[in-house]
């Protein structure tokens, strides 16, 4: 195998295989995955053109009795320190969001047992009627999915139709880090399995509910997961067409329960640009701001299209994430990189592969 094999194969529209990656990852200059992966994005979107979000994750509880071991945010409900949002919180928060001129609110909690499913159907309904289509909201991720349904001894698909009454219409794919068995059993035991996660996030899609895939790096995963995670997640939209979107972002290991030392931006940058290759039938590759601050932003050179500016999420910020509210300064570095920036409102609709 060589670098020209793969080229030919990319610029023929054929699929990289793993050992294709794992070459690329092991051998490719920078310069080269540049260039195979904005071949990829250039089916989708526009070359030169990018888009963002203003955007704040509502960390609605802090409780939680999964205890992954990479977590800095959680507390067990039996320590100090633990809290509940109630709606009037939220409602303070999503206004302080739309003064700044966002518009997308991600909720992002714990599992927390006293949280019946009726404080969510009751928050995300009263989120519709007082806000309408003004903002979106992600309304959970796909782990909180999974707990409340057994919380509530619900089915999967039940529980996606709860929520599809209140007014929901995203739920994403956060809580997946990295998608192997072995991966979950070292670090989060009691955070459902892979085919569980599957399982649940096809109801959510047969539910008529958007999802979207993400992915975390930067523990202590070999590069063989890694590949396995992008290639679940190949195979998954191959069979629902489901994922708007794929989000990766980076561990930060500040007081957590296994430490570790951050990866390197170079190394982010690098696994956007195989994840853009690889998953050729994912519209957007997103890069995270919240993770990398602006240097993100070269993410676009690696093969993403689009981006948030967080104004807050507390489980990052408390392992060790710094966020950046100049907005401005990093829409520039857009322009510098050779982008133009366009604010994307959550309700247009996805992009699709051009045919020429
Ligand atoms: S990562 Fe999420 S599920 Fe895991 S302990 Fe932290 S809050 Fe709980």
């Amino acid at each position: 195998m060589d670098i020209n094999e793969i080229r030919t194969k990319v610029a023929a529209r054929q699929r990289i295989t793993p050992e294709d990656a794992a070459y690329l990852w092991q051998n490719a200059t920078n310069e080269e995955l540049q260039a195979l992966a904005s071949q990829v994005r250039d089916r989708f979107h526009p070359a030169g053109s990018c888009t963002y979000m203003i955007m704040r994750i509502i960390n609605y509880t802090n409780v939680c009795v999964a205890q992954c071991d990479y977590c800095a945010f959680y507390r067990l409900p039996s320590q100090d320190g633990g809290y509940v949002m109630q709606q009037a919180e939220v409602f303070a928060k999503l206004d302080e969001l739309l003064q700044l001129g966002g518009d997308l609110a991600a909720f992002n909690g714990g599992f927390n047992p006293a949280l019946p499913l009726a404080y969510y159907c009751d928050l995300f309904a009263a989120i519709r009627a007082r806000y309408g289509d003004s903002l979106e909201f992600y309304a959970l991720t796909i782990a909180e999915f999974m707990y409340l349904a057994d919380h509530a001894r619900l089915s999967y698909p039940e529980t996606a139709q709860r929520f599809k009454a209140a007014g929901v219409r995203w739920i994403t794919g956060g809580g997946s880090e990295i998608l192997t068995e072995d991966f979950r059993r070292r670090h989060s035991k009691f955070k459902y399995t892979v085919a569980q996660y599957f399982e649940a996030q096809t109801a959510i899609v047969a539910a008529g509910l958007k999802t979207t895939a993400t992915m975390v790096i930067g523990f202590d995963e070999t590069l063989a997961e890694r590949l396995e995670h992008l290639e679940r997640t190949r195979q998954f939209q191959d069979q629902t067409n489901g994922l708007a979107s794929f989000l990766c972002w980076t561990y930060k290991p500040y007081f957590t329960q296994i430490g570790g030392i951050e990866i390197t931006t170079q190394e982010y940058l690098r696994h956007l640009a195989l994840s853009r290759i690889y998953l050729d039938n994912v519209p957007r590759i997103r890069t995270s701001v919240l993770t990398q601050n602006e240097r993100a932003l070269e993410g676009l050179l690696y093969g993403a299209d689009d981006f948030d500016l967080p104004i807050e999420d507390e489980v990052t910020q408390k392992a060790g994430a710094t966020i950046d509210l100049h907005f401005d300064k990093i829409l520039a570095y857009a322009r510098t990189l050779g982008f133009t920036p366009t604010y994307r409102h959550v309700p247009q609709p996805e992009p699709v592969c051009s045919q020429v």
